[in-house]
Parts: structure tokens; sequence; C-alpha cells
């Protein structure tokens, strides 16, 4: 689950856009200025994030009128003078180009980043007026819908097409009836009923995740085995009693550090019954109103309506794979539980049938990591200091994909910690894109990792516009004796979040619906997850490595033992991962009643046979990903498999080999979404893709 929580960071925000930009956008008036125009050069760039909190609502109000204008003269085409052009290009430039589209995303970014409460909640509201907008006037205008199935049903088929334009055809008359646009009246009607309930309950179950700030408090005796510092930052009750949290750094450290049984127990049961029972109710009602949602829909359930617009396509395709990698896990899993129950520590016992108790797991794993390892990932983290970590990382970009950065001054932005770096075409020397990091933290700031698009990359009348891009993630700032200095898991996590950035950089297509990042869920973490296997590469650690006092790389017996970490849980993470995808996709099968505790009860007995099953766990009430990935959450080890079989096509040939890295961006991420994810996997690899790499790597072929 702790990887997990660092994709939700990135992947919510992806989501998120995916929901508004699949469709698309319009008609320039070239009289108006326009957002767009000002992406050429860094200064124009500075300039958009540069609006006052009091000019944003009556900006939004312009934009969103312009916006409505650029629509009612879609729809106001006669039928017989419909072109591409005119309908269908003329809406993805409204969904993706129009200064509502590019506002929404320059307001996503100063929500999370601005350090102006103003700034913030005016954005906060712009932003939702604007979703509400795109929701109203594409998915829920059937004016609209009948325009561009007049098209598509009429001109359209004597119109000369390229593939790209055909497919966009195809996917967005897909989505107008996945949304209910084809459906009577009637039944559109409870459509948009079912909708809007479905968004309150959504919001009801993530909101009642985020404020379940329950806490258990405890006497300093039993807090064994965590470090001074981290005891000595705990609140404390009146009668001196240390308080726990449910929160993540707190929740981890205890599971991983805490030599007292009954501490690791009373969190772990806390931890596990956040949102509950609160959210008992709420997820019930999800998913008999989700199921309603399908069968009105014509689907048999809502995993089918879910799953149909993905890579994978059905639910039964998702379910086979997963249940396919929890099957060639086991033996795995059986070899990792005998190896770290082998010498049981001092506050661990078994259960009489042998089984772990379930907050055991992460304190017995971290257990043998000292023992065995004797790896201390702080003293790791003074070998990645970031400047020289960041140029590194950029070099093998630079020598892999061909691509050049330039780090350019500028002031302005909403920070001056925040960087600006133009991207150029190594050959040419083309602005390719402006990507702007913003990486320390301060108070208020969006506290995940993440990567933002402000404006996609697209050819428009043939020239290229530039991507605009946010990576924005919360690493240690320098102190006057210690530069700052990144963890492995913050390597990790800049190589994600930047895999990310570089998609929407290089994946420049016609149709901005199409740009980078704008790809199937299922898909959109595999640039990503590729990324980060650069890590476990020897050559490349010690490429990316300087100590901070003696700039030497890490000496190989550390990297020996980082990349024998690997694998020493890693099939009880794809039983994990394996779980949580076959849990969201029985919640969502065919029924409209459900029994969320029985379903979990069940599969944990059916597939984590030596974990213990704690009959007081609601880890369901938190599940947070039920309401955003819907049935999606197999999407995590999909996107990896596939990832995996990438990334060992590329090692063949070498991690900075310019010459795969070019066919990558060119067969693969350049593609954005304007084709198939199933079809550019075959076309890079030239055979079907498989999960014979993903095996391998983690350690399950059996030899
Ligand atoms: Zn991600």
């Amino acid at each position: 689950m702790r990887s997990a929580v660092l994709y939700i960071a990135g992947g919510l925000l992806v989501g998120l856009l995916l929901v508004n930009m699949k469709f698309c956008s319009g008609m320039r008036t070239m009289k108006d200025k326009q957002l767009i125009d000002q992406v050429e050069n860094v200064e124009g760039v500075v300039d958009l994030f540069a609006i006052p909190a009091a000019a944003i609502p009556q900006k939004t109000d312009d934009y969103l009128k312009e916006a409505q204008n650029q629509l009612d003269q879609i729809i106001a085409i006669p039928d017989d003078q419909r072109t591409f052009a005119n309908t269908a290009n003329a809406l993805d430039r409204v969904v993706g180009l129009s200064n509502a589209a590019i506002a929404e995303h320059i307001y996503e970014g100063l929500e999370l980043l601005s350090p102006d409460e103003a700034v913030r909640n005016a954005a906060h509201s712009a932003v939702i007026r604007l979703r509400d907008f795109w929701v109203d006037q594409i998915m829920n205008n059937k004016k609209l819908y009948q325009a561009f199935k007049a098209y598509v049903e009429g001109n359209a088929k004597d119109e000369s097409l390229n593939a790209e334009q055909r497919y966009f055809l195809a996917e967005t008359m897909k989505d107008f009836k996945r949304a209910g646009l084809n459906l009577p009246d009637e039944k559109l009607k409870q459509v948009k009923k079912l909708q809007k309930e479905l968004t309150v309950l959504g919001l009801a179950f993530s909101r009642n995740i985020a404020q379940d700030n329950r806490t258990i408090a405890v006497p300093r005796a039993v807090l064994a085995g965590l470090e001074d510092d981290f005891i000595d930052n705990l609140k404390q009750t009146d009668d001196g009693l240390y308080i726990l949290g449910v929160d993540y750094p707190t929740y981890f450290n205890v599971m991983e550090h805490c030599a007292v049984e009954d501490t690791r127990r009373q969190l772990h049961r806390e931890f596990n019954n956040r949102a509950y029972p609160v959210n008992e109710d709420v997820l019930k009602q999800i998913i008999t109103k989700r199921d309603e949602l399908a069968r009105l829909l014509g689907f048999s359930s809502y995993a089918q309506l879910d799953i149909d617009s993905q890579m994978a396509k059905t639910p039964e395709r998702s379910r086979q794979f997963i249940a396919d990698l929890i099957d060639k896990s086991q033996d795995k899993v059986k070899e990792e539980i005998e190896r770290l129950t082998a010498t049981l520590p001092a506050s661990v016992e078994l259960t009489a049938d042998g089984k772990i108790k379930p907050w055991d797991f992460a304190y017995l794993k971290a257990m043998y990591k000292k023992e065995q390892f004797d790896l201390d990932e702080r003293i790791i983290a003074e070998y990645f200091p970031m400047e020289k970590t960041i140029d590194e990382l950029l070099d093998i970009y630079r020598q892999f994909l061909g691509v050049d950065f330039q780090e350019v001054p500028a002031t302005g932005l909403w920070h001056d910690d925040v960087k600006v770096i133009k991207v150029l075409s190594k050959d040419q020397g083309k602005l390719l894109g402006i990507l702007l990091l913003d990486l320390y933290p301060r108070p208020n700031k969006y506290s995940h990792a993440a990567h933002l698009t402000v404006v996609p990359a697209v050819y428009e009348s043939g020239k290229y516009i530039p991507d605009v891009s946010i990576v924005m993630a919360n690493f240690p700032k320098s102190t006057p004796t210690k530069p700052s200095i990144l963890t492995r898991h913050d390597v990790s996590t800049f190589f994600h979040e930047f895999g990310h950035a570089l998609h929407a950089l290089l994946g420049r297509t016609m149709l901005a619906s199409f740009a980078g990042t704008n790809t199937k869920t299922d898909f959109v973490e595999l640039p990503s997850q590729m990324l980060e296997e650069w890590l476990w590469d020897k050559a490349i650690l010690k490429k990316i490595s300087g100590h901070y006092k003696t700039g030497e790389p890490l000496p190989d017996e550390m990297i020996d033992k980082i990349l024998k970490l690997k694998r020493l849980t890693s099939g009880s993470f794809v039983r994990q991962q394996g779980y949580l995808s076959l849990l969201a996709l029985d919640y969502y099968k065919e029924g409209a009643q459900k029994d969320p505790y029985q379903i979990m009860k069940r599969l944990h007995e059916q597939l984590i046979k030596n974990i213990l099953f704690e009959p007081a766990n609601h880890f369901y009430a938190s599940f947070g990903h039920l309401t955003d990935y819907g049935a999606k959450y197999y999407g995590y080890l999909w996107s990896k498999v596939f990832a995996l079989d990438l990334f060992d096509e590329i090692k063949k040939h070498g991690l900075l080999n310019p010459v795969i890295g070019q066919k990558y961006v060119r067969e693969v991420i350049g593609k954005g979404g304007s084709q198939d994810p199933n079809e550019l996997l075959r076309n890079f690899l030239g055979r079907e893709p498989s999960n014979s790499a993903f095996l391998k790597d983690m350690g399950l072929l059996k030899s």
C-alpha cells in the first residue's frame, strides 16, 4: 500500500484531467487575446500565473462565455456543411486549448501551490465552476452530441481523414454514449440524477476519510524501538501520554519500528477503521447507484462500464490478468514468509495455526532488513544531493531521449523556489515545452508529489505549441550545513513524476484531447513506472550518486545490497496489490446489493492464507480509490507489468542508448493517447506484450 500512496498523488490529477479533457474545445476568435498565445516564451508562461485573486472570478466568467459561444457556434452549423475542422476539431479546441481549458489547469496549479490563501480560494471556486461547465455543456449537452453525431454519420463518411482523426471520432462517440447522451430524455434524466448523487456520495466518502483523525494515547514505555526524535515530536495528553495518529508517516513508522506488539496492534486497528462506520453506508449506496447507472447505460455491471474505455477493455480480462499474477506469486510469498519468520523478533508470535498477525508483517520485514542488510536509508541519502541527482537525471534524458534542458532564471511565479526549465529538441533546438519545478515543502502547499499539464503539446496549423507542465514534490530543503539530500524514495518519486512530465512534453498530437498524458487510465502510469526502473541499474546508480561531502558515488557493496532489496517481498507486494484489485472488481461486479465486509473477508481468506484476518478490520471504509478509480485499481499492476516488458526490451539496447530512446518516443510516448495503447506496445515490441519480464523481475518465475 505504501507505494500506492504515491500513485494516488500523481494519478488523481491525471484522472481529473482525463475526466475533463477526454472531450475537447473550438474556434478561436482572433481578435481576443488567447492564453495559448502566451506559451511561446518563458515570460509569457510566467505571466499566465500572475493573476490576482480578485481578478479570477471575472476572468472565469469571460472564459466561460467565450467557451459557451464556441460550443454554440459548433451546434449552429447546418449538418450538410459540417467538416472535421468546424465540428470535431473545433470541439477538441474548446476542451483542450480554449482560455477556459487552459485557465482550469492554471487554477488547479494555483490551488495546490500558491502561498496566497486568497488566490488558493479563488482558484478553487473557479476550478469547480469550470468543471461543472464541462459536465453540463459537454457531457450532458444533447444538442452538441447530435451535432457531433450528425457529422460522424454524415459528412465524415466522405471526408478524407487520418487515423488519429478517425480514432477521435470513434472514441468521442463512445464517450458520449457512456455519458448516456444517446438515451431517450426520460432515461437521460435518470442518468444525470444518478451522476449528481454519485458526485455527492463520492465527495462524502473522500471527506470522511480525510477528516478521520482518530488517535491512540500511550505511555512512552510502549514506544520502544522508535527514535527519540520521533517520540519527542509527538503531541502529548494532559496526563503525559503520547498521541499516535493514523497519518501515513506515523502509521508506517510505528508499524515498522515499534517493538511493542500491543502498540502496533492498536494503531493497526485504528488505521483500518478509518471512516468506519460512517463510510459503510456511503459505500453501499455508491455501489448500488453505480450498478443502476451502468444498467441504464446498457452495461451489465459498473465494472464493465468503467473498464469499457480502458486498455483492458473488459472486467473479465482484468480479473484474469490479476488472478494469474496472484497465482504466480504464491511460491514466492511462501518463501518470503518462511524467510521473514525464520527467527522471530521478541515481540512477534505467530498464531496457533502458524499465521502472521497483520500488525506484525511490516515490522518483521523492517527487522529482517536491519539484521540481514545493515542498510541505513539515511546514509544512502547522503549520496543523493538534490542538485547533483537532478543534473544527472536530466543528463540521462538528454542522452536517451534526445532532448535538451536549459534552466532559465525567472521571477514572478507563485513562489521563488520554482525553477523554470526550457526543454528543447537536441537536433533542431526547437522549444518543446516549459517545465516548472516546485520541489520544496512550505505551509499550505500540496503535500504529495504530482505532475500537472497546464498546456498540452499539440501541432496547431503545422507549428508546435509548447507543453507547459508542473512537477511538484516536497523534498527537504538545504540547511547552512547540509545540502538538500534525497532518500531513495524521493529519487524514485522524482523519476516517476518526471516520467509523466516527459510523456506530456513529448506526446505531441494533432488533437489536444490526445496530447501527452491524455490517455487510458490503465496505461498512463506506464511511462512513469518504467522510469523508476532506471534506479535498479548499477551503472545508473553510480552515475546519479555523489556523496555530498566527498563526491564519491555509492560504493559497490551498498549498491549490491540495494539491488537485493528489490525482491525481498516482491511476491507479497504482487499478492497485496492483486487482492486490492480484485476487491474493487468484486465490489463493482453485477449486482446492486453488496456486503463490503463479507466480500473483503472472503477474498482475504481465499488469497492471503498466511496472514490472519482481523475481524475488526474495516479497511474498505477508507479505500479511497474505490471512488476515484472505481473498478480500475488493477491499473497499477497492469501498467507495471507492461512497463517492465518495455523496460526489458530497452535494457537490451542500453539505458542511455539514443536509438532505442528515440524509438520509444516515436512509437510510444510520442503518440500520447492518439492510438490504442495495445497497438503502441505491439508496435514497439514487435510482438504481443507479455508478463514474462515482470515475473522474472519480481522473482516469480519458477526456476
Ligand atoms: Zn503517477
